[in-house]
């Protein structure tokens, strides 16, 4: 029995890691998180092969040719990130279930590629004025950046009506357990 895809999105700064983090770190849910390519650089403290298969743009250019992804979007202008057929596949494969933490675009394409056996979750934040203060505090980002998030963000929370859920993440721990009920009633239907 292959496994479920359960897709996580949302917004920059919401706290989509920490969720997708918390809930595999409790390691009681039988679930592999998808290591997606991108061709933006690694940030301090990633990990190739972990957090991302880094590849330079050519690098992922060849893979689009060879047909090596489920999807892929440019999801910042010269950023690419793309599901791995071989990720996905593997970890079915052998029968667990798969998270992928993927853009609203890539949402929407995989739910509608995999039907039933997908469930799409999107995290939302409280407000976006919210999610301005969230991003400023976090302070990794630019002034430019922050306004370049928040914009997207306004753009990608008209995607959460696609979804076939969507939480909010007010109170972390609160969201934490919404997701992992949500994943958890999906997994044993
Ligand atoms: P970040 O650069 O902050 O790690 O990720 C930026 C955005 O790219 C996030 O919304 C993340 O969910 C999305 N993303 C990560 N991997 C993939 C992928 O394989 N496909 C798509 N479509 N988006 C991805």
């Amino acid at each position: 029995m292959p496994g479920k895809i359960i897709i996580i999105s949302a917004p920059s700064g919401c706290g989509k890691s920490t969720i997708i983090n918390a809930i595999l770190s409790q390691g009681d849910i039988d679930m592999q998180f998808s290591v997606s390519a991108t061709s933006r650089p690694p940030r301090e403290g990633e990990v190739h092969g972990v957090n991302y298969f880094f590849l330079t743009e050519q690098e992922f250019r060849e893979k689009i040719s060879q047909d090596a992804f489920v999807e892929y979007e440019e999801v910042y202008a010269g950023r690419f990130y793309g599901t791995l057929k071989s990720e996905v596949e593997r970890i079915c494969d052998q029968g667990h279930n798969v998270i992928l933490d993927i853009d609203v675009k890539g949402g929407v394409n995989v739910k509608r590629l995999y039907g039933d056996r997908a469930i799409s979750i999107f995290i939302m934040p409280p407000s976006v004025e919210e999610l301005r203060r969230r991003l400023e505090t976090r302070n990794t980002d630019s002034q430019e950046m922050i306004n370049e998030r928040v914009g997207k963000a306004q753009y990608e929370i008209g995607f959460a009506p696609q979804y076939d859920c969507r939480i909010v993440n007010d109170d972390l721990e609160i969201a934490i357990n919404q997701t992992r009920t949500t994943i958890l009633n999906f997994i044993n239907k």
